[in-house]
């Protein structure tokens, strides 16, 4: 057996604690891995905290991505010993997940932990660091370049976003960062946001069609702000939507997508096929800085990984956090 946080379903929700795992009740797959980081993402708040149904069976082990060594392989194409990666497919929804010592998936699902990058940086992307970067390739596919204009990034300080303003910032872009902590300002300046503003602005609801100001943007929030980011943003210019911070929501109209071509770019880095995650991979190992990555990261213990869970569906957690399996 094995340790890790489970998730039971009760009467009234659901409970949670550490237990010690039987390795017979892991589910299907053709390789066994050794779990070293984790991470938490929001997506991993709303499953510990039962907010959103998340968790589609039970009981569940819930971490949404992973990173570690493999152990037992049943493909040619992983073999004791690699080091891999895991992020989606359903891990910590439908199969059990990433806060567990062991694991046991499908090949499909891995991408190989890239030349030159640990465990713990992987982890430190995690999820949302890779996600920012399906959004930035998906903006990149539309044509945006820094010679366009600025481009906006909503939820700056939480882990999409910073890792979108490190990325972006890196690749040249005049980058607004869109924030509720504007004491977080210096630092998402120094991650590589050229203009930070007060989230507050784009939090009334305003006018389908405003001032043209960005050439693209990357949103991690939804609803209103995601709105308003549509209706400032160019003609011709796109905004990449990942999130649902602010809300699941979108009070617009079309007149932004007919009147000024604007395109709205859906990210959903669950079912991505492997080959786009390979290359995102890639490209993060490439336009991520590491100590830029390293001063948005901080690290946790097992014990950790519940009231940090509630911390980040509460809106306080700063940049990404590893957890240390
Ligand atoms: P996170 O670290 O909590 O970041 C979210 C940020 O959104 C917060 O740090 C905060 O930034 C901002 N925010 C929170 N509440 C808000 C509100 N009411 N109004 C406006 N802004 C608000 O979470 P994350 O892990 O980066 O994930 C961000 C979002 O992307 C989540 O909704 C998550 O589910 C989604 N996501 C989707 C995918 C996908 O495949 N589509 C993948 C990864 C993540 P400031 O403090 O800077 O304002």
């Amino acid at each position: 057996s094995f340790r890790a946080l489970r998730i039971d379903k009760a009467e009234d929700g659901q409970t949670i604690s550490v237990v010690d795992f039987p390795e017979s009740e892991l589910m299907e797959g053709d390789v066994v891995v050794r779990v070293s980081h984790s991470t938490v993402n929001y997506k991993d708040g709303l499953a510990i905290t039962g907010k959103s149904p998340v968790v589609r069976r039970f009981p569940m082990i819930p971490g949404i991505d992973f990173a570690g060594v493999v152990t037992a392989s049943e493909t040619d194409e992983f073999k004791v010993g690699d080091g891999v990666i895991l992020n989606g497919w359903g891990l910590g929804e439908t199969h059990l997940g990433g806060y567990a010592e062991a694991a046991r998936v499908k090949s499909e699902w891995l991408v190989p932990l890239p030349e030159g990058m640990s465990a713990a940086e992987a982890m430190a992307i995690g999820t949302a660091g890779y996600t920012a970067m399906l959004c930035v390739m998906a903006l990149e596919k539309h044509g945006v370049t820094p010679e366009r204009g600025p481009v906006l990034v909503t939820g700056a300080a939480g882990g999409v976003g910073s890792v979108a303003c490190a990325i972006l910032g890196k690749l040249g872009y005049h980058v607004v960062a869109s924030t509720g902590r504007p004491e977080e300002g210096d630092w998402l300046k120094r991650l590589g946001a050229t203009e930070i503003v007060d989230r507050a602005e784009l939090a009334a609801p305003g006018k389908p069609l405003q001032k043209e100001r960005f050439a693209g943007v990357v949103d991690s929030v939804g609803s209103v702000p995601l709105a308003n980011a549509i209706a400032q943003t160019m003609a011709g210019g796109a905004v990449a939507a990942c999130g649902l911070a602010a809300g699941m929501d979108l009070p617009t109209s079309v007149a932004p997508f007919i009147l000024r071509g604007v395109s709205l770019l859906g990210i959903n880095s669950v079912t991505v096929p492997k080959p786009i995650r390979v290359e995102a991979y890639r490209r993060l190992a490439q336009d991520l800085d590491k100590e830029k990555l390293a001063a948005i990261t901080r690290t946790i213990s097992f014990d950790e990984i519940i009231p940090t869970a509630k911390a980040i569906i509460d809106g306080k957690v700063r940049g990404r956090v590893v957890v240390e399996i």
